[in-house]
């Protein structure tokens, strides 16, 4: 949560830093802010609200100004207020801070600092670290303390040391008008690195209009920049080399291209991005699956007594879909836990255990605190993530890449499918070494390398379905349902309802709907139904029945051709014929438009829907 970004140049600051800023909009968008360093001293804006509030309270840029740092808040401490807002400032006036993260220490350090005589302003952990600092710079002038560094970098370093929890930060002083310092713990930060110039910022995003090259810091780690390079340590002082690396994704990857939202160019975008995600990964004709990442792995994989698939939010969804592939295709047990409950837990890791986390964005804080956890319990550790050299990627022992580039839209679609397609080949490929025919497993190939192609015929159903969404926009509830491999589908349609839409929306397997969600069914409520062809289709048209008796509005997600349906429904979406466990990927689709398409015709903002924030990095 929260966007960081940073400047230092030759060029103006601000038009820079507020740019970064659009960029990561995405990332939270309660208020915003700038520090520049002008005339020897900081100047501060910041704003409640978005960037474009705080457009309005800059002045032109100024070409001196080359020094400078902005933040794009998603509150966790504090209400998003302009007081709360970053940058923070300490009591001398000289440090500015913004912040991404949580400082788990805050209230003893500020009852601390408190008591030393220094005045906070603000609600906010962050302001901690601001005033910190400045208490260190303000006491630590003796240079045998300082040990040969200079007194900014001292005091950031004894500051860092004492601080509890997850920073991402970008720090300035005012008496060292040339130096920037980034330092990162749980939270990502990337230096961008051009010609005489350099980025610091949450994510490349904001980097790739300047450069494409950049160092990823680890934990604990931290960056000085000055006009002459820049320098890698740790905060304990320690220096570290750290490789140049090629950002991997273009500025058109990032823009509209077109659309009106990021979640529809993400959605539209399923065919591409899908193919992208399988090319190279499967061969048809020898009917196998390569997945290099995880090579060295497969054999422990195949001999696997126990999989547990951790997640959150709609890669939980994923997850699901993923542990019915594999008991069904591998027959080996798996589960799926959220991880904010699996990290608390004390769950049951032998060595035959391989955890596998899943996450777009590679930096959930809690799908990486339970990533940790699994390895101290010495379990093996996957990764499905979709951004390279995110903090998933770089702490489980390998991976599979999604190779979607980069997800914009706060709700997630094209990671979504992307997730089930990886996970898909997973299946298919240990099936093929444990429990299916190669013929079988040939067959299942042939059939997801056709996936990208189906999704483009439903992608083509757009208008029929805002027209499904305008017909009952008045609703405040709805139901999701689904049956086996299309249950997690039923999860996915409800979780994207109530985040763009704001509309109550609850997933459930079907038949759970009799043992107490049905008394909910009252006249005109709608229901959406997954009822593709598959051995569970009969069950399902009872279901249907069994709502439709009760005045719900039925609306379905049927299987092409299925004719019969259409006289049990109010409104019908179809799709492509493929096998049931290939389905999830192809009826996801029509349930992502409903969503977007309610939440338009409500008038929201489907890619910065209230109170969220893409990749959660706070817990
Ligand atoms: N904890 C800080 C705050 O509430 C930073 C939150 C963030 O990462 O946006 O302001």
């Amino acid at each position: 949560m929260c966007g960081i970004v940073a400047y230092l140049g030759r060029k103006a600051a601000q038009p820079i830093l507020v740019e970064g800023l659009k960029r990561l909009e995405y990332r939270g968008y309660d208020s915003a802010g700038i520090a520049l360093l002008r005339n020897g001293g900081l100047c501060i804006k910041k704003t409640c609200g978005r960037i474009s509030a705080l457009e309005q309270v800059l002045e032109g840029p100024r070409g001196l100004d080359t020094l400078g740092i902005g933040h794009t808040r998603w509150a966790t401490h504090g209400p998003p207020n302009t007081v709360n807002a970053h940058p923070h400032v300490d009591g001398t006036g000289k440090i500015a801070v913004v912040h991404n993260g949580i400082i788990e220490n805050y209230n003893t350090l500020k009852t601390w600092l408190q008591s030393e005589g220094v005045a906070f302003q603000s609600e906010t952990d962050t302001e901690v670290i601001s005033n910190l600092i400045g208490y260190l710079y303000c006491h630590g002038e003796s240079a045998e303390r300082c040990n040969g560094q200079h007194l900014f970098e001292w005091a950031v370093q004894q500051a860092l040391q004492r601080l509890h929890g997850t920073f991402g930060l970008a720090i300035l002083c005012s008496d060292f008008p040339d130096t920037l310092i980034g330092a990162k713990r749980g939270s990502p930060l990337i230096l961008g690195v051009g010609n005489d110039e350099y980025i610091l910022a949450s994510d490349a995003a904001a980097i790739v209009e300047h450069t494409t090259r950049a160092i990823y810091l680890a934990d604990n780690e931290m960056v000085l920049i000055g006009s002459e390079g820049f320098h890698t340590k740790t905060i304990n002082n320690v220096v570290v080399a750290k490789d140049l690396k090629e950002i991997e994704f273009s500025l058109d990857q990032i823009e509209l291209g077109g659309f009106e939202h990021h979640m529809l160019k993400e959605i539209f975008e399923q065919p591409q991005s899908l193919s992208m995600c399988l090319g190279g990964r499967i061969d048809k004709q020898c009917g196998k699956i390569k997945l290099g990442g995880i090579a060295d792995h497969l054999r422990e994989l195949t001999q696997a007594k126990h999989i547990i698939f951790t997640a959150c939010g709609t890669a939980f969804h994923a997850g699901l879909v993923g542990e019915f592939l594999l008991e069904h295709l591998a027959r080996i047990p798996a589960e799926t836990e959220y991880a904010s409950e699996f990290r608390y837990r004390n769950p049951i890791i032998g060595d035959d255990t391989i955890v596998v986390a899943i996450s777009q964005s590679g930096e959930t804080a809690d799908t990486l605190a339970a990533v940790e956890q699994a390895k101290e319990r010495g379990a093996r550790v996957l990764g499905i993530v979709n951004v390279v050299g995110s903090s998933i990627a770089r702490a489980t022992d390998a991976g599979i890449y999604l190779h979607v580039g980069p997800e914009i839209g706060v709700a997630s679609t094209k990671a979504f499918t992307a997730q089930v397609a990886v996970l898909s080949m997973l299946a298919i490929e240990l099936g093929r070494r444990r429990h299916i025919s190669s013929d079988d497993a040939a067959r299942y190939i042939d059939e997801l390398s056709q996936i990208p192609e189906k999704i483009s015929t439903i992608l083509d159903q757009s208008s029929h379905i805002r027209e499904i969404a305008a017909a009952n926009i008045d609703r405040e509830n709805w139901l999701f349902l689904g049956r086996g491999f299309n249950y997690p589908v039923a999860l996915e349609g409800a979780l994207k309802l109530k985040e763009i839409s704001y509309i109550h929306a609850e997933g459930l397997p079907a038949a759970e709907m009799k043992h107490g969600p049905i008394a909910l069914i009252a006249d005109g409520m709608p229901a959406v139904f997954i009822a593709t062809a598959g051995p569970q289709y009969d069950k399902i048209m009872g279901n249907i029945e069994e709502v439709r008796a009760r005045g719900g509005k039925i609306i379905v997600v049927a299987t092409e051709g299925d004719d019969e349906i259409r006289r049990h429904a109010d409104h019908l979406i179809t799709i492509p014929e493929a096998p049931e466990l290939l389905q999830p990927m192809l009826a996801v689709v029509p349930l992502q438009l409903l969503a977007y398409h309610a939440a338009v015709l409500r008038g929201h903002d489907v890619d910065k829907p209230r109170n969220l924030a893409k990749s959660v990095t706070v817990e």
